[in-house]
């Protein structure tokens, strides 16, 4: 079963919401005041996002949480829901029961991974399911409850999900799921978020980065060593690095332009004639 991501409704104006969050904060006006100035066009559309465009640039990240998305996500495995729903802070989940639910027959759909096709295992795995969805349908058709037999059931079953998340915390899901530490199915559902919220509100989906994306941090907070493998770190510094340069620097070890340096920008042929 392929992984399905659907932006299901958002906050009705989610600009003029992050909007009038900041602006509350930032302004003399009522929040009445500054929506009768948006409704007349005192207030442009060009002058919310250019002020909002600036806060983003800030710390000040709660008027974020003003923004929600609502999501239907399916075709995801128990192994992908698991590290899903250890995200406590502006998430909402509701998630396919495996009480309430009884597989038909036994059959429940599940997700090979492309590293088990590639090694040609899937057809044991599929095997091995077979006769688990057998001994299921036998044991529900014995009476025992669909919250027991659902004992047999492997992390691959799939399952689906209705969530509501704030834009904040989709932001923090992004900079941890998006980065390619994360799992891939993780990495897949994080940049589906991504697509859908980028066709509605590419203003606040641009921002839908990983935690190394210029955007967000700017840098790799992970090991040296992973930043090493990862085809990202080709463009984004690590953080030990960035410090070293820092400290170097400070202790004014940073090499000073010198004659060498003058005679490159004095040549003529620097710059391609136009
Ligand atoms: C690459 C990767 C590998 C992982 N490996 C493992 C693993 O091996 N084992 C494992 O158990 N988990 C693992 N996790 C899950 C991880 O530990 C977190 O549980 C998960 O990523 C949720 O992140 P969060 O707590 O930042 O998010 P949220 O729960 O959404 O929290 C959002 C923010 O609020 C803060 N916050 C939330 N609740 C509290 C609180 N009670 N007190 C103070 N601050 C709070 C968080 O620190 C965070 O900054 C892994 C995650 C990633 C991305």
């Amino acid at each position: 079963m392929a992984i399905q991501v659907t932006l299901i409704s958002h906050s009705p104006d989610p600009l003029r919401s992050l909007y009038m969050a900041y602006r509350t904060c930032y302004s003399q006006l009522t929040p009445k005041q500054i929506l009768d100035r948006i409704g007349d066009d005192r207030i442009t559309d060009a002058q919310m996002r250019q002020f909002i465009e600036e806060r983003l640039k800030t710390g000040h990240a709660s008027p974020l949480e003003q923004v929600w998305f609502e999501f239907g996500i399916s075709g995801v495995s128990r192994a992908f829901s698991h590290q899903f729903v250890r995200h406590r802070v502006g998430i909402s989940f509701e998630q396919q029961s495996q009480r309430y639910v009884t597989y038909k027959e036994g059959e429940f759909p599940f997700t090979v991974p492309e590293t088990v096709r590639k090694a040609g295992m899937a057809p044991q795995m599929e095997e091995l399911f077979g006769r688990v969805a057998q001994l299921y349908e036998e044991m529900v058709a014995a009476g025992i409850p669909a919250e027991d037999a659902r004992f047999l059931l492997p992390n691959a079953t799939n399952t689906n999900f209705k969530i509501t998340v704030n834009f904040q915390s989709l932001l923090h899901i992004c900079d941890l799921r998006l980065c390619t530490r994360a799992q891939w199915e993780f990495r897949k559902v994080a940049a589906l978020m991504r697509s859908e919220v980028m066709k509605v509100v590419p203003e606040l989906g641009k921002y839908l980065q990983p935690k190394c994306g210029e955007l967000r941090m700017g840098y790799c907070d992970e090991s040296e060593k992973d930043w090493a493998a990862c085809p990202i770190g080709r463009v984004r510094p690590h953080k030990d690095a960035l410090f070293r340069l820092y400290d170097a620097h400070r202790r004014g070890e940073l090499a000073p332009l010198g004659e060498a340096e003058f005679a490159v920008i004095e040549e003529h042929d620097l710059v391609e004639p136009r």
